[in-house]
């Protein structure tokens, strides 16, 4: 997170009992309420941003819940003058979260420039409070910050969206839970999903696996003819012993060139292991069916270009059949 939520403090046993002031702009004493935090930093802040932000407080502060929590005089006067500002007319009210929890909370419902996360263990504690309180708006700003965890964390992200009710961000993270190499490992947030929630994560990644290994066993039954042919259809150099149809012309029957299918099975294996377009990211695996493909001195000319082609083609099946399967329910 930037900035701290501590502006001000003393370095005396006696002021370390007592509250100390937030770190702009949560230090106006001219502000009409004043948040004091479980670790006792008071955050001066606008009741009307917390009412529009938060249907919680925006009840707790209409049903005079803070009426028991005002200023304690005698604590206020003697507290330090770098901490005056709480001796002001403003509402004290203890909130029972962290000053590092509450300063990005905040910084997220006030104007920009808004909080950044470090890790995905600072976001958490965040995105805790902002579900607890029902900020949707917070939830919604910290959507973004959730997913630049989903590709190299999608488990976690996963765990953590269904937690606090994120749809949008459970659904970006299952579908990147489909690149991990290894489904099964632990991460510490799975004791926070139910067996249920698991079980249904798992299928849907199963369902995916099932579905493009049928599309690979379909041979090329969903690739479009192409003119001229595609080369790896049309040469007539080693060539594979069952037959291909393509889409549309299911009663012209091609034998495949064996450097294509060998790319074919390659990506068989890939999508096997990790049932999503991410899986054939690796450019090696073009140059490698392009190197083997121009050792036919007639091949040689087109393989690039129509591997290029072919790729485009596969990517967007893979997208299409992945795109049909439904995402899984919390
Ligand atoms: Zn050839």
């Amino acid at each position: 997170m930037n900035g701290h939520p501590i502006q001000s403090g003393s370095d005396s046993k006696a002021a370390s009992a007592l509250p100390s002031t937030a770190a702009p702009p949560f230090n106006k004493a001219f502000a009409d309420t004043v948040l004091r935090t479980s670790d006792g930093v008071d955050f001066h802040v606008w009741r009307g941003v917390l009412i529009e932000a938060s249907p919680v407080l925006s009840d707790m502060f209409a049903l005079g819940g803070e009426s028991s929590t005002t200023s304690k005089p005698e604590a206020e006067s003697s507290i330090s003058s770098a901490c005056h500002a709480t001796t002001g007319a403003a509402t004290v009210i203890p909130f029972p979260e962290l000053s590092t929890v509450l300063d990005p909370l905040l910084r997220t419902c006030y104007p920009p420039p808004h909080p950044t996360f470090p890790s995905l263990d600072s976001l958490k504690p965040v995105l805790a409070a902002a579900h607890k309180y029902q900020m949707e708006g917070v939830q919604e700003l910290l959507t973004k910050e959730l997913l630049q965890h989903a590709r190299t964390a999608p488990l976690r992200v996963y765990v953590v969206a269904v937690r606090f009710d994120m749809q949008h961000a459970a659904e970006v993270a299952a579908r990147h839970f489909l690149g991990l190499k290894v489904a099964d490992d632990y991460v510490p947030e799975l004791e926070d999903l139910s067996a249920g929630s698991y079980h249904r994560l798992l299928a849907y990644r199963k369902r995916c696996t099932q579905t493009l290994a049928d599309m690979i066993s379909s041979r090329l039954s969903w690739l479009p003819e192409r003119q001229p042919l595609w080369q790896f259809l049309a040469c007539r150099c080693s060539r594979e012993e069952f037959t291909v149809t393509l889409q549309g012309s299911a009663d012209v029957q091609y034998n495949v060139a064996v450097w294509f299918w060998q790319h074919y099975r390659r990506i068989g294996v890939l999508l096997a292991e990790r049932p999503c377009r991410a899986a054939l990211d690796d450019p090696k695996l073009n140059d490698r069916a392009v190197m083997e493909g121009s050792e036919c001195g007639s091949c040689r000319a087109r393989v690039h270009d129509d591997l290029h082609a072919f790729t485009a083609y596969l990517l967007e099946e893979i997208d299409r059949r992945l795109a049909a399967i439904p995402l899984p329910t919390a």
